[in-house]
């Protein structure tokens, strides 16, 4: 294990701002912040860096494959500030072996879930049944538009498919993230891009089943979240209003400083109104606009410890 000094110093070489403490980062948003969108970054410094310069109090490690020594040496790090969810290729015959071990070594949910596979396939179904057993959230990554010439699509039929989805699954805790999921709370969305633009018109598919499935919860991460909450400040402030109980604040963010240098959103063009941005900053901001204090303490840091059933 690193020793503590050694461990600061490598923090404040990474770090490009000053390091803020956990009781400075609740100062700068007027609540402790939980980032529940994090994908883990392989040095330990680099992790921290990010959730101090963004002024985030803890960050929910997004990995896959068999990594829990890396994960564990990350939060031996920095007690008390990292949580962690696993996935694994649900292609795989052993995916099941593999992330019920990760539960045993202390995952707390399981994302994200990003493959080429159909949301009400047999990959992911048997996913669904298993995180039900074990009691954890499973966090799914939905997207049917190219940000790259022959990216593919993930977790494919959101609008079509996921309402019977939910029914079928009553048991397993969902949370929906990524383009097809955001673009949806607008009722005349139909694949046509990434982040459509302008006002939302009401009783999009995934503002209705928000409100009608208990075990339905929405990460409000990346370009895909914070463009869906930019387009119409009207509909924000209803919306965040109605679901303040199902929302959970992530970044997504690939920024380096928690100020956004480097790339946030991995240089993907269709996300330019982001780039040089920290999507954690951008996110809080326009969530502390939208909510009143109340709201947004739940939507930044006690829906996620609720989730998880871990004390705020
Ligand atoms: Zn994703
Ligand atoms: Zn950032």
């Amino acid at each position: 294990m690193i020793k503590r000094r050694e461990f600061l110093e490598a923090v404040a070489a990474a770090a490009a701002a000053p390091i803020l403490g956990r009781q400075d980062a609740t100062a700068e948003w007027g609540s402790p912040v939980f980032d529940l969108h994090f994908h883990f970054r392989p040095q330990p410094a680099a992790n921290i860096a990010h959730q101090d310069g963004a002024g985030v109090t803890k960050a929910n490690l997004l990995t896959r494959g068999r990594v829990v020594d890396q994960v564990k040496a990350a939060q031996a790090a920095a007690p008390g500030r990292f949580t962690w969810f696993n996935s694994f290729d649900v292609t795989q015959p052993d995916a099941e072996q593999a992330l019920t071990q990760a539960v045993k070594d202390g995952a707390q949910g399981f994302g994200e879930m990003k493959f080429h596979v159909a949301a009400d396939g047999p990959e992911l179904r048997r996913m669904y049944a298993l995180a039900a057993d074990l009691r954890v959230p499973i966090l799914i990554h939905f997207q049917e538009v190219d940000h790259f010439p022959n990216e593919g699509t993930w977790s494919t039929g959101f609008a079509k498919s996921f309402e019977a989805v939910l029914k079928s699954h009553p048991r397993t805790t969902f949370i929906g993230h990524a383009d097809a999921f955001w673009a949806n709370v607008s009722e005349n969305y139909h694949n046509e891009s990434a982040y459509p633009s302008g006002p939302v018109r009401r009783g999009g598919v995934t503002d209705r089943l928000l409100g009608d499935y208990a075990n339905l919860f929405g990460d409000m991460s990346a370009n895909s979240g914070n463009n869906a909450m930019s387009r119409d400040p009207e509909f924000t402030a209803d919306f965040l209003k109605r679901h303040q109980d199902k929302l959970l604040f992530g970044s997504d963010c690939g920024c380096s400083d928690g100020h956004g240098t480097g790339a946030s959103q991995a240089n993907n063009p269709g996300a330019a109104r982001i780039a040089g941005k920290c999507v954690a900053r951008e996110t809080l901001g326009l969530l502390k606009r939208s909510a009143v204090p109340e709201i947004f303490q739940k939507i930044a840091w006690g829906n996620a410890h609720k989730l998880l059933r871990i004390p705020a």
